[in-house]
Parts: C-alpha cells; structure tokens; sequence
C-alpha cells in the first residue's frame, strides 16, 4: 500500500537510503501511525510492544531532527535495561548509518563509569542509557543535558517496575522545558499517566490494535494431572518442538537454577538466567543463548526484562505467570517480526482458577491440549547447534571480529560458515563455531595468533 510507504513522510534523504539499504520498505502500524506526529514535533505516547518496530519510529524522529554538526546531546533515550539500550543504540546506528558523523553512545549501569566519562569528554549526539547511570553522570555534571531535542522513554513500564521514578524525575529536572516528549510503553499503569500529564505536552496517543485471531503467536494451554508431571511434560514438549530458541520461565531464582540443572541432565542445552548473576556470568549465558550455542534459557520475569532474541521458536511457562500483564510480556518474546510464534503454558488443577481469569482477561478462548506421547522420552535430547569459546582478549586489547574470524579460517582453518556470531567484550571475545568444528577450531585459536599474540581460549 503507499501510504504505508516510508517515502511519504518527507525523511531526509539520508534516513531514506538507510531504510532502503535495510530492506525496510513499508511501514509498521506503529510507525504508520506514530511518525507524522513524531516527525511534526509533536509529543507522542506509543503503545507497542518489543517487536513491533517502535525503535525505528523514535530513531526515525530523534534523527531526522538531528544537525550532526551541532555537537551537543540533542536526543536522550531512557531503557530499563543494559541489553535493550545496546540494542536500541544498534538500531538507531543503523538508520544513521547513511547520514555522516553521529554519535550515539550507551550509558548503562553494571559497566565502569570512568571509561563512560572519557567518551562524554569526546562529545555524543544521541544518547541512550538506564536512568541510574544518566542520573550519576547528571550528579557528577559529565553529562549535559541543557541542548536537549528529543527526550525517549522506552518500556516506560519496565523503569517504573523497577524502580526508577526517581531517577526519572532527575532526569527530567535536567532538560530543557522546550523538548519533545515520545513515551512508548506495553502498558499504562496510573503512574505512568501521571508522568505524561506532568511532563508531556499534549501528548498524541497511538494504539496499535493487537487482535487475538491473526496474532501470531498461538497460546497452548496443557493441563497437567498433577505437580510431579510438569518436568516431563516440558521435556516431551522440547523433544516434539526441538526449538533452537526457546525461553522456560519460572516464578522464583531457584526454580530457574533447578530446571536448567535438571535439563542439562536430561542432556538439554540449557541456561539458568536470573538476579544472582553477576555482570559477566549475565553476559556469558546471553551471548551464549543468542549465538545459538545453547538452545534452552530457563528465566524469572525479571531476569528476562529487556532480554531481547529475535526468532524465539517459543516460549514456556513452566509456572503460570502471576498476572495478565506478565503473561502478556512473556509471550511477546516470541512470535516477532511477521514470524509465527508458540507460547506453551503448563498448569495443574489447582491453578485452573489461574487459566479462568487469564481466559477473561486477556479475551480468550481456552481449549486445554494433550501432551505428545510418553514414548518420546526415550529419545535422546537434541544438542545446540553451536559451541561458544571464549578468547580472554577483547576490545580493551583491540580484538576485533575480524580477526577472530581470520585466526579461525585461515590457512587449515575450519570453514567460513562454521563460524557463527562474534560478540567482543571489554576484555573478552565469544565466538560461535559449528558444534562438530568447535575441537579444530580450538586448536586453531590455541595455536595461532591474534594480534600478534596468543590468548587463553577454551570453550564454555
Ligand atoms: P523493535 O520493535 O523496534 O524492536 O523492532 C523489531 C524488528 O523489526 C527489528 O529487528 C527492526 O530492525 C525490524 N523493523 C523495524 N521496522 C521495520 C520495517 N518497517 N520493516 C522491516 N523491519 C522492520
């Protein structure tokens, strides 16, 4: 349809390009119907949900306002999370990736501030952060918001849920008065209406209609006989669906701990992600999930906030979420991008009360499924397609894809495409390799060089 083409909306020329160079052709409904009133300066609240392309509608806005030759912070996007503001800032350096010379720079917490503080001295356009950390460098004045644009809360909800009104509020005692406000959230609790009516000036509001029936993400409901059946009922449910992304959510730390256990014994390639984890281990178990390298992550709600894998095959409540709104947050991760997803929810007797108020909640209409036959547990479990290894060298001593892809392909090397995602770290590069080339390609590592110089390398 043309008016759902980007071409309409009077970009600069430079976004367009990118656009194209992105294979984005039309529109999203959101973009559809947030970018006239973004791009007309308007304040704008979004309903949308991880998926449904509201990135590029602010980063659409927030660039086509930009004078990259002006170089002060002109444009600020909040996010709950470390994970979703990198891939919020990737987004927006995509789109940007026509245009000359912007800078966009993350700020996030669990990172060491000194290092943030010396790239603010080289100066940003564009920043995108958690607001914990945006309020410390505003404490420490390192970062000067007075020449603000465009101000962006993005899963507005989740920094609420988190806690993080006051470092809101901090944030908002730091820029202009004359701004443009764009606020998307999936939900609009009362404190969130109260943010837009105190700072948001005649905010647009843009709902994008979710129905039920061309969803596409099919909800599963399989009724349990009784408690002792939930981990062989999620183990003859991977066996059948074979994912090589799927999320299992549980209620408590523990649990995660325990059925990621339990299905490593069963032979599975699963993770455990939750609070406990430290800042490496967090990074270790997502790298390795989204490289493909381990197919099953076992998660609380929050532990997997602002987790963000495209292509989820599905996702499992391996306990009932504790209400409508959780139910809806978690099954979002899958089903993205035009993709169909499944969304499997095992309960017992005891929780069908659960499943009633879901059914009204969420408008639906509930048919319990039965499980695959009890014959497929004598299958083995399917491994992960890759193995990570770890390289004990990362940005910090100027490692870079390339060369890893280099060390691991040259000469005797294993093939190009048996190497997978590169992720590089402050001090430390991952990298996927085809589960059958992962001994060779150790050995490969281990004897050659990067850099000039050898690493400690081992698989994890
Ligand atoms: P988001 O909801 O912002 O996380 O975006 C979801 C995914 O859709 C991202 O991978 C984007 O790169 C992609 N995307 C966003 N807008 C478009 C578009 N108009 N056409 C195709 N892909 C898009």
């Amino acid at each position: 349809m043309s008016q759902m083409s980007f071409s309409t909306l009077g970009l600069q020329p430079a976004l367009l390009e990118s656009l194209s160079s992105l294979g984005y052709e039309t529109m999203t409904p959101i973009q559809a119907q947030s970018l006239p009133p973004i791009l007309a300066g308007q304040d704008v609240i979004g309903q949308g949900r991880t998926g449904s392309g509201k990135t590029a509608a602010f980063g659409l806005g927030l660039l086509n306002r930009l004078n990259a030759e002006r170089f002060q912070v002109q444009a600020l996007v909040l996010c709950p999370t470390r994970e979703l503001a990198d891939q919020v800032a990737r987004e927006i350096r995509r789109l940007a990736r026509a245009t000359a010379n912007v800078k966009v720079l993350t700020l996030c917490g669990g990172t060491p501030i000194g290092p943030q503080i010396g790239s603010l001295e080289h100066g940003a356009h564009i920043i995108v952060g958690t607001p914990g950390r945006i309020e410390d460098h505003l404490r420490k004045r390192t970062l000067d918001l007075g020449r603000l644009e465009t101000l962006v809360l993005d899963e507005a909800d989740r920094m609420f849920d988190m806690g993080f009104e006051s470092a809101l509020e901090a944030v908002f005692g730091s820029v202009p008065g004359k701004r443009q406000n764009l606020l998307f959230s999936a939900t609009f609790p009362d404190a969130i209406q109260a943010v837009a009516e105190r700072h948001m000036h005649n905010p647009v509001r843009v709902q994008v209609e979710e129905s039920h029936d061309d969803s596409s993400i099919r909800q599963h409901f399989i009724r349990l006989p009784d408690e002792q059946q939930r981990m062989t009922a999620l183990r003859l449910l991977l066996l059948q669906l074979r994912p090589a992304s799927a999320v299992v959510f549980c209620n408590t730390k523990r649990d995660t701990r325990d059925l990621a256990d339990e299905l490593c014994r069963h032979g599975f390639d699963a993770l455990a992600l939750h609070g406990d984890l430290d800042q490496k281990e967090r990074d270790q178990t997502l790298v390795r999930f989204a490289n493909q390298s381990a197919s099953i992550l076992v998660a609380t709600d929050v532990a997997a906030r602002g987790l963000d894998i495209d292509a989820l095959d599905a996702v499992f409540n391996y306990h009932i979420a504790r209400d409508s709104d959780a139910h809806t947050h978690r099954i979002g991760r899958t089903g993205r991008a035009g993709e169909q997803g499944n969304a499997y929810t095992l309960y017992t007797g005891k929780e069908s009360h659960k499943v009633v108020r879901l059914e009204a909640e969420l408008d639906l209409s509930i048919e319990p499924e039965s499980l695959p036959p009890s014959e497929r547990l004598e299958e083995r479990a399917y491994k992960a397609p890759m193995v990570t290894l770890q390289i004990d060298g990362g940005r910090k001593q100027k490692v870079r894809p390339g060369d890893v892809l280099g060390a691991l392909t040259g000469d005797n090397g294993i093939a190009g495409n048996q190497v997978g995602r590169i992720d590089i770290a402050e001090n430390w590069a991952y990298v996927a390799v085809a589960r059958e080339a992962a001994k060779p390609a150790l050995q490969k590592l281990r004897d050659g060089k990067l850099k000039g110089r050898s690493f400690r390398v081992r698989a994890i």
